[in-house]
């Protein structure tokens, strides 16, 4: 590297997914770099996020299980759920891998300050506890997200609630917690608090869950909500929560329907926010849009010559592996002598409910509105694991494809592993996969991926008739 004329060749803000695999490629590379985090290091998805998540989502998802077995013979005696002991594994596990993100930056020669660091101007940043000033060549933004709450003058008593940054410390079960939302988080934690035996109710102010999903996905998964036990309340948002004392269920929720509920614990998943409040990107001169995200461009670059930024502050895609991906092409460009930017069309994801929706590509709707006419194929059935079981619940397989050329555009499942079939489904699409490459793929029996090559009939919608 060259002399330094700066303290740091490269500064990141924020020690989440994307930062750490920015910091940690550019030292490899040999640059001089450190990174601040203001509270621990791994970000949302290591400490408040999907590891924690996915976490609670096994733990719900035992308890059926164990209920599931007697289908198979299982005897089981009586069983009961220690929430203490499973919220205290958890922790030990998350501050063990948030362990690790710290130990790998060391290990790459990464200085780390473990404190806030905000703006100056473009190469300067004040460390906030310490107040010393420091310099850098390249500054990296990654300071990620947050949980969005409307303010107490929207909606009073908005203080009695909790996000999901709080969600993963309650010391008890929620005898009945009430959802606002209808997007990732207020399903997942639907189904979550449901698989745990809690009274759960999901308000959304739409028709159906996930908007931005394929409809078929959106039906299944509201239908899956109210099948796990959920109350499920639409066309309806939050107007007021007071607290009563004195009783069980102390938060008494009225509702835009007229309509009221009383609830221990009261959840706001209703979209989340970058974080860029009192960052100082006005002082190094960085344009933000009007929610507050650093505007960047394909190779991640803001208007700054010298300041970038990845994941979620730049709301772009909000999901982890997209945040490394950034980070990574970002440091192989400025670091690695390797230049690539990362390609955000196609790229898989989960939403873990239960069963959970795996999905690549485009919708249906967006597919038609994007390249006009398309083949649906599709297939709802039991799997064989469910017919000795009880459980009710169905597989949605649907494929998307362009009428003229046969392209595979979009790929969506709503069942039991459907993440770790998706994330295999996505390198066919990525490399362009065709209906007739699916039909030409022998299937794996038993299972329930192999529908997925053997959908052979067109999905025709039904005509209804005026006679
Ligand atoms: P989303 O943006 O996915 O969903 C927000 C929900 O809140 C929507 O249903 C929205 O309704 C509703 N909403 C927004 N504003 C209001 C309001 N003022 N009043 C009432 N309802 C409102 O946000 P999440 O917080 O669920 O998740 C944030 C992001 O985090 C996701 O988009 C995803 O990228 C990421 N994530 C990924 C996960 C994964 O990969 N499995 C898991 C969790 C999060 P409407 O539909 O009408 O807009």
């Amino acid at each position: 590297m060259a002399e330094h004329a700066y303290d740091f060749d490269l500064f990141v803000i924020g020690g989440g997914s994307g930062g750490v695999r920015a910091a940690r490629i550019a030292a490899l590379a040999g640059a001089k770099v450190a990174v601040a985090e203001e509270y621990r290091m791994g970000g949302t998805c290591v400490i408040r996020g999907c590891v924690p998540k996915k976490f609670m989502v096994y733990a719900s998802q035992y308890g059926k299980d164990i209920a599931k077995s007697a289908g198979y013979g299982w005897r089981v005696g009586d069983v009961s759920y220690d929430h203490g002991s499973f919220v205290a594994g958890m922790h030990a596990e998350v501050d063990r891998l948030s362990g690790i993100y710290s130990r790998n930056l060391k290990n790459a020669g990464v200085d780390i300050f473990e404190e806030r660091a905000e703006f100056v101007d473009a190469h300067t940043l004040r460390l906030k506890t310490s107040g010393k000033t420091i310099t850098a060549d390249k500054i990296l933004i990654a300071v990620g997200g947050a949980p969005w709450r409307p303010s107490p003058d929207e909606l009073p008593g908005v203080e009695y609630t909790v996000s999901s940054n709080e969600i993963f410390h309650l010391e008890d079960l929620p005898k009945h917690i009430v959802i606002a939302g209808g997007g990732y988080i207020a399903v997942e934690f639907a189904h979550i608090f449901a698989g745990l035996g809690v009274k759960t109710c999901l308000v959304y102010r739409g028709e159906e869950v996930l908007r931005g999903f394929d409809g078929d996905v959106r039906t299944a998964v509201h239908e899956g909500l109210k099948e796990a036990g959920v109350r499920v309340v639409t066309g309806a948002v939050f107007e007021k929560i007071e607290k009563r004392d004195g009783t069980d269920l102390p938060l008494h929720i009225s509702l835009s329907n007229s309509s009221h509920i009383d609830a221990d614990v009261v959840m706001m998943a209703v979209g989340r926010r970058p974080n860029t409040d009192g960052l100082g990107c006005d002082a190094a001169g960085v344009a933000l849009d009007d929610k507050g995200a650093v505007i960047v461009d394909e190779w991640s670059k803001t208007n700054v010559a010298n300041v970038w930024a990845v994941g979620d502050v730049t709301d772009r895609v909000a999901l982890t592996p997209v945040a490394i991906r950034e980070g990574h092409a970002f440091a192989d460009t400025e670091f690695g002598g390797n230049a690539w930017h990362f390609d955000h069309s196609d790229i898989a994801t989960a939403v873990f409910s239960q069963p959970e929706v795996g999905t690549v590509g485009l919708s249906e709707e967006d597919a038609r509105k994007a390249h006009g006419a398309v083949d649906i194929y599709k297939t709802q059935f039991r799997p064989m694991k469910n017919m000795l079981n009880g459980d009710k619940s169905r597989v949605l397989m649907k494929l998307v494809v362009r009428q003229s050329d046969e392209k595979v555009l979009g790929v969506h499942m709503v069942g039991d592993d459907a993440a770790e079939i998706i994330q295999a489904v996505g390198i066919a699409i990525k490399m362009g996969v065709t209906k007739p490459d699916f039909d030409r793929t022998c299937a794996v029996h038993p299972s329930v991926a192999e529908e997925l090559v053997t959908m052979r009939t067109k999905w025709v919608p039904e005509v209804k008739s005026n006679a």
